[in-house]
């Protein structure tokens, strides 16, 4: 019989912190805390495996054969280790009935607390702890977790009821509520329940937990942790789902010696090397985390009970040597006594985490390659998250100021539910969603604003925590802000308008009226350290491919139309330029209107003439970008479009106004127009093929490249560039354009005086051209692959229209990714495969890159590095994040080829 159910407590436990697949994070680190050596004060339990889980949907929410005869016997030992009895009349025993997956997904899933409890065994609690109340205010807490999470009543009912017999009083907290209005509270719930459920509130504490344990397991398919999931790129079936941990209570609940609290072994949000966290006397941990009550600080447990801290100081001390990693702890202290019911790798900000890396290395905790391991690539985003400009902040109006639980700095148009979030969001407006708190149904909103405000809630509020997740900016606990009505905000005594615009810091705290201008990030302190790490790992690495090609280093290229561009991939610590698209390049007149009418023109002369003109013009532009890559290698590609994208005439008005613009015949140019429509214009006149028929195209571009590098080569400026011909198909295609470049390098050369030499590659962006890859490379220096052509043309999907069908794909699993975002190693990447071969074999120093959006992705870099490219060429702002991803790739190919 495979064993379900793993047993903690006591001193000893029967699992560890190796079997998180099997008991979830806060089941194996539960066992790992309970045992030797840690031995920390951890209240007994036990853990149901996430085996049960996956059984659960596979046998349609049944369990499997032996799992309640193995939770009989470890309840029966539970309940021999804590003296008590699950719905023992007069000294009961009380469990907590908790999630946990493999991997964190804070608050996305269910927890119970305080069962076991009834009627009678209300009673015996109250008598054999001599605290009625807490006994009592117990059960109201039961009652309404059981019958919202459990029975499915909705939560709102409980909250009118409760919210119904403190204004009666006068009261604001929970904690105000005197026993008989909590036996009031406990009557009304049950009369409500019976309504809602047509039957009593369970009284079997047995039932009770079964109720729970199904609730649990229920909840790992709820909408919230299934878009988590999705939000966190975690695959639906990659996990075997949520493990349940039963667990005895301990209550902070038990009067003013009591209180519950999380902690954090260094700031999540900085990575700064303090010991922080929030707690709040005489509550449970849900007061805490649902922002009901703003929590007080860490540091006055210090002033208001020294013994519990330093007990605490210690223990986040022994975790942290022991996890080599920063810990997200959660305690209870019950009369004076302290219980750890909780640890886990915190979650962290992008900041933080590379802080947090670099200072473990440099305290000797870690090694560099865990360092690199540690960050997340997405997270760099974060860090490169704009930053309020400092002069725009001076002339700012500030309004108000919370807590500053997430960096980056947010602008938005102010809405007030996570509804309105997406739709206003949908509707192409930046919204910053304010809220009292948020709770996990918020979750799709808070993805798509440019920031959150709470005016409740503290640094670890679910807010506050999902934001930082997220890498959203956010400041909470704003008790400034105060809420209306459903359109309106008064903060201090001003009021502000649903739609109106206002502006966060969450580096800071603070709040300010309308838009403040923001300033991009840059790369310096421990990002820079840190992603200086990651570039050793990639300049030293070295692989054997498949094909047994012995590949050293992985550079990171930066795709840039524009010097702009050019200088971001600089700043962002680009080793080149890996695809120019000259085509951006007509976009903006007087460029456009020279290149429309040579389009247009009706034969080789005005075409050359209308060329001719536009020559300096790219020319400049050429120059701009290569003097800014300071002799790094610049990739220009040429002209690749269909040329009907740059004639767009669909109403009778803008042929009109064409016509006029560029002086010709209205009547010639519609003809012009419908000679250039093109039924599949992707696999149309375009790329090299333009070139086949109109040579003088390329002719004018490598020109104006030959020209622009002259110039620098005479004023000693450092340059390397490379020439590259998209959308090849055949060798005859390279070695004919290639000729033609040649000789138009020739003539600048004499007319210069100079003696410039580019390389000359091809894109392998069909399946043709990677099939023949052997014969191109007798006429490519190298090879960069375009993967947005050859996922469309591999898969037959059409890039422009896919997204009709790619979610069906997804949800039905007939695909596990958007071949387009992540690449397919068995289509587009089997092919580069072959191309690699075929193409090294015939010249062993061929240069790999791509230049496609994959190559930004982190998991498509992987496939990259192990079908040995020389280099990933991605956007600027994606550049860092590939830095890290491709010392990752190497780091992990390392680990699989030893
Ligand atoms: C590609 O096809 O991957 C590529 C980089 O070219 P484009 O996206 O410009 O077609
Ligand atoms: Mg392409």
């Amino acid at each position: 019989m495979m064993k379900y159910v793993y047993f903690f407590g006591n001193g000893d436990a029967d699992g560890d912190e190796s079997m998180r697949a099997e008991l979830g994070g806060k089941g194996a680190n539960l066992a790992q805390m309970a045992k030797a050596p840690l031995s920390l004060p951890v209240p007994a339990g036990f853990t149901i495996t996430t085996d049960v889980c996956q059984k659960y949907y596979e046998l349609d929410r049944k369990y499997p054969d032996g799992l309640s005869s193995q939770v009989d016997e470890y309840l029966a030992k539970l309940e021999s280790v804590m003296g008590k009895k699950l719905g023992d009349e007069s000294d009961p025993l009380l469990v907590s009935v908790r999630s946990g997956a493999a991997i964190s997904m804070p608050g996305m899933m269910d927890t119970i607390l305080n069962l076991g409890l009834n009627d009678k065994a209300v009673l015996g609690l109250a008598k054999k702890t001599g605290n009625e109340r807490f006994a009592w205010d117990a059960y109201r807490r039961f009652i309404q977790m059981y019958g919202d999470v459990a029975m499915g009543v909705e939560h709102a009912k409980f909250e009118d009821i409760i919210d119904e017999v403190k204004s009666h009083r006068g009261i604001k907290q929970d904690t105000e509520l005197t026993t008989e209005e909590l036996k009031e509270i406990v009557t009304k719930y049950k009369a409500m329940y019976k309504k809602e459920k047509g039957s009593d509130f369970p009284q079997d504490a047995k039932e009770q937990m079964w109720g729970a344990i199904g609730a649990v397991f229920g909840s790992w398919m709820n909408p919230r942790a299934i878009k988590y999931r999705k939000l966190n790129n975690i695959k639906e079936g990659a996990l075997k789902g949520t493990a349940v941990t039963v667990m005895a209570m301990v209550f902070g609940n038990k009067g003013e010696t009591s209180g519950t609290g999380v902690c954090f072994s260094r700031d999540p949000s900085t990575g700064d090397n303090v010991f922080m966290g929030e707690y709040l006397m005489n509550a449970q941990g849900e007061d805490v985390v649902a922002g009901i009550r703003t929590p007080q600080k860490l540091a006055q447990l210090e002033e208001t009970n020294k013994a519990i801290y330093d007990e605490l100081c210690q223990i986040r001390d022994r975790l942290e040597k022991h996890y080599h990693d920063m810990q997200d702890m959660e305690f209870t202290v019950e009369e004076g006594k302290l219980y750890m019911l909780q640890c886990r790798n915190g979650k962290r900000t992008g900041a933080a985490a590379v802080k947090m890396a670099v200072d473990m290395v440099k305290e000797g905790l870690i090694d560099k390659e865990t360092a690199i391991m540690r960050v997340e690539p997405e997270q760099l985003n974060q860090l490169l998250l704009p930053q309020l400009d400092k002069e725009a902040v001076k002339k700012a109006t500030e309004i108000a100021s919370g807590l500053n639980a997430s960096p980056g700095a947010g602008c938005g148009q102010i809405v007030f539910t996570a509804e309105e979030a997406e739709e206003w969001a949908k509707n192409g407006k930046k919204v910053l969603l304010v809220r009292k708190e948020t709770s996990p149904d918020d979750i799709a909103g808070m993805a798509v604003s440019q920031g959150i405000l709470t005016s409740t809630g503290g640094r670890t509020s679910h807010a506050a925590v999902v934001a930082r997740g997220m890498g959203t900016p956010c400041v909470c606990g704003c008790s400034d802000v105060a809420f209306k009505d459903a359109e309106t905000v008064i903060i201090k005594g001003k009021t502000y308008k649903k739609g109106d615009f206002l502006t966060i810091d969450g580096a800071t705290g603070l709040v300010y009226e309308g838009q403040v201008a923001v300033k991009p990030a840059t790369i310096s302190g421990d990002l820079e350290t840190f992603l200086g790490w990651a570039d050793e790992i990639r300049e030293k690495s070295e692989r054997v491919t498949e094909s047994g090609n012995r590949v050293k280093g992985f550079d990171i290229y930066a795709n840039g139309d524009t010097p702009q561009n050019a200088i971001d991939a600089f700043r962002f610590g680009a080793m080149g330029i890996g695809l120019c698209r000259t085509e951006h390049m007509f976009f903006d007149e007087p460029k456009l209107t020279d290149f429309q009418k040579m389009i247009i023109s009706e034969d080789t002369e005005s075409r050359k003439a209308n060329l001719a003109k536009i020559l300096p013009h790219q020319q400049k532009d050429f120059y701009e970008i290569i003097k800014t890559m300071e002799g790094r290698p610049v990739t220009i590609r040429l002209l690749d479009p269909p040329l009907n994208e740059f004639i767009q005439a669909e109403t009778d008005e803008q042929l009109t106004a064409l016509a006029k613009k560029l002086g010709v015949d209205k009547e010639k140019l519609s003809r012009k127009v419908m000679q250039l429509a093109e039924h599949n214009p992707m696999l149309g006149h375009r790329g090299c093929r333009l070139a086949i028929t109109y040579p003088e195209i390329y002719e004018m571009q490598v020109e104006a490249i030959a020209r622009a590098t002259a110039q620098l080569e005479k004023e000693s400026k450092k340059h390397n560039v490379l020439i590259m011909i998209p959308n090849v198909v055949s060798y005859n295609e390279v070695e004919q354009i290639r000729k033609q470049a040649e000789a138009v390098i020739d003539k600048v050369n004499k007319e210069k005086g100079v003696n410039l030499k580019f390389q000359i590659g091809s894109m392998i962006e069909f399946p043709r051209a990677a099939l023949s890859a052997g014969k191109i490379a007798k006429y490519a220096d190298f090879f960069s692959f375009g993967t947005n052509d050859l996922t469309q043309t591999t898969f037959g999907f059409s890039r422009d229209d896919y997204g009709k069908f790619i979610e069906s794909y997804l949800q039905q699993r007939i695909l596990e990714d958007d071949p387009f975002a992540t690449l397919d190693y068995e289509g587009p990447g089997a092919l580069m495969e072959i191309a690699e071969e075929k193409g090294r074999t015939v010249n062993a120093n061929l240069h790999l890159g791509i230049c496609g959006e994959h190559g930004g992705d982190p998991a498509s870099i992987h496939i990259c590095y192990q079908i040995g490219l020389n280099y990933v060429s991605c956007s600027p702002y994606r550049v860092p994040l590939a830095r890290l991803a491709g010392a990752q790739a190497v780091i992990e190919y390392e680990k699989n080829n030893k």
